[in-house]
């Protein structure tokens, strides 16, 4: 089967690279010159775990090309996904420009009767707009909602053994259903994880699935906030909800707020759609308020520290990306707290594994960027931890507090909280933890 994946970005690259690993044939087309030469060099645009040997097995058998050649990628498929960026407007809604571009090259550029395949995510009615955009095709073009639900830092994994497979397809188009159920058969071997609804389900499914995550997670913020004034331990809290089985223990994680490109997005575009039908979302209002408080909360306990005054102070971050075993930084809370303190004249200093390029391309020389965490520490007033990358878990506290200035960490994600730091002869402060 002939696919060409458009839009080369954290979904296209990886969902591209994973249907040539199931034996498709596999363009991978965007507009972005640069990032197209990089990959045609053999040099991965992003850090994802196993993508680079994933592309360079597929792309030395033959199933794998790139190209900035949209128009004739686009004529030479089968099957067209739509995996471009859905950026959010200032109104809060998802910028539809570039999905509206692919939808007009297919128009104008397919060859034959095919498939196009929204794998961005994208309000409800997008695959009414996209068929309306797609109409005057001298060829049929089919159109399904495929959003996807991977997730960076494991993206390889679940998009190669995903929990379950999304299609929206309309009830009476066999055409584009055979096509989906035949790419996606290789996933399926064990057992059919397809799970075919509508195409206006199919969109909402992907926003209700994020907020909802994104709900767990500020609901537990705020609680974290109620432990720090009653004396209770989100940890314990959080042990004594996430057993109970209908709970389940996933997402239940305090820390600094939600980042990346999606949860904020997300759930703002859910609320816009509400509001464009007249619905006030209460509770997706909600997450997305609580979250934008919980931005600022390591700012104000560091800021409490210094007796409100952060100017001049050397302050040291661990972790840059807005999770672990991501390169990617967009709207992670390090760059909220980091905004803060060089607004307030701090010093900032700061490490993460994968995230370096991204911040230097954000901050250029006003963050000092270390490749080593000790060396970042050094002399540091304050030790924030931002990002629990696995080597942050268990550090040499022994060498940090005898080379830091000033014995201070700040936990944004309490993995440190159950070590007697307090004996160690730190200042430790979590996200509503007591300290060990
Ligand atoms: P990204 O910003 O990493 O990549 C988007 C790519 O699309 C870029 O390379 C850009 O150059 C390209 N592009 C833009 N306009 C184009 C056009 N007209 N023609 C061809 N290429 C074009 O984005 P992403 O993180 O991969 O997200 C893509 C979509 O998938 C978004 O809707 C996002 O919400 C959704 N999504 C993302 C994730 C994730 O974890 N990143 C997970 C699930 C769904």
């Amino acid at each position: 089967m002939k696919v060409c994946m458009v839009g080369t970005g954290y979904v296209g690259l990886v969902s591209g690279a994973g249907f040539a690993e199931t034996g498709a044939t596999v363009v991978c087309a965007d507009i972005d010159a640069t990032k197209i030469a990089k990959l045609r060099a053999g040099e991965m645009p992003i850090f994802e775990p196993g993508l680079d040997e994933l592309v360079a097995r597929n792309v030395a058998e033959g199933r794998l090309a790139f190209s900035d050649d949209v128009p004739t990628s686009i004529a030479n498929a089968q099957v067209i996904f739509i995996g471009v960026g859905t950026p959010m407007r200032p109104d809060g809604g998802a910028d539809l420009s570039a999905v509206d571009a692919v939808a007009l090259a297919v128009a104008q550029h397919a060859t034959r009767e095919c498939v196009l395949v929204c794998k961005s995510t994208v309000p409800v009615g997008t695959n009414v707009r996209v068929k309306r955009l797609v109409r005057e095709a001298p060829h049929a073009v089919h159109v399904v909602s495929n959003p996807e639900f991977l997730k960076e830092g494991d993206a390889v994994n679940d998009f190669l053994r995903p929990d379950r497979i999304v299609v929206g397809v309309d009830p009476e188009d066999q055409f584009a259903r055979d096509v989906m159920a035949r790419l996606y058969h290789p996933l399926c071997l064990d057992r059919d994880r397809i799970v075919w609804m509508d195409p206006a389900s199919a969109e909402l499914t992907k926003y209700v699935a994020n907020t909802m995550l994104a709900m767990r997670i500020s609901f537990m913020n705020e609680i974290a906030a109620l432990c720090e004034k009653v004396g209770a331990d989100v940890h314990q809290v959080r042990l004594g909800v996430g057993t109970d089985a209908r709970i389940g223990p996933k997402f239940l994680y305090a820390g600094p707020g939600y980042g990346g490109s999606c949860f904020p997005k997300d759930v703002n575009a859910l609320v816009h759609t509400g509001r464009e039908h007249g619905l006030e979302l209460d509770l997706a209002v909600a997450t997305e308020l609580v979250n934008q408080r919980q931005k600022g909360v390591l700012f104000r306990k560091l800021r409490h520290h210094f007796e409100g005054d952060v100017r001049g102070r050397r302050v040291a971050l661990w972790g840059i990306a807005f999770k672990p075993r991501t390169d990617d930084i967009r709207d992670s809370a390090a760059l909220t707290l980091i905004d803060a303190l060089l607004a307030d004249g701090a010093h900032v200093v700061a490490h993460d594994p994968e995230g370096l390029d991204n911040a230097r391309a954000r901050y250029g020389d006003r963050v000092e960027l270390a490749t080593d965490p000790y060396a970042a520490a050094k002399d540091a007033e304050a030790l924030v931890l931002v990002t629990e990358w696995g080597q942050y878990r268990n550090p040499d506290f022994e060498r940090l507090r005898t080379t830091m200035r000033r014995p201070l960490l700040l936990d944004g994600r309490n993995i440190w909280s159950t070590y007697q730091l307090g004996q160690m002869g730190f200042t430790y402060e979590g996200i509503g933890v007591r300290a060990g």
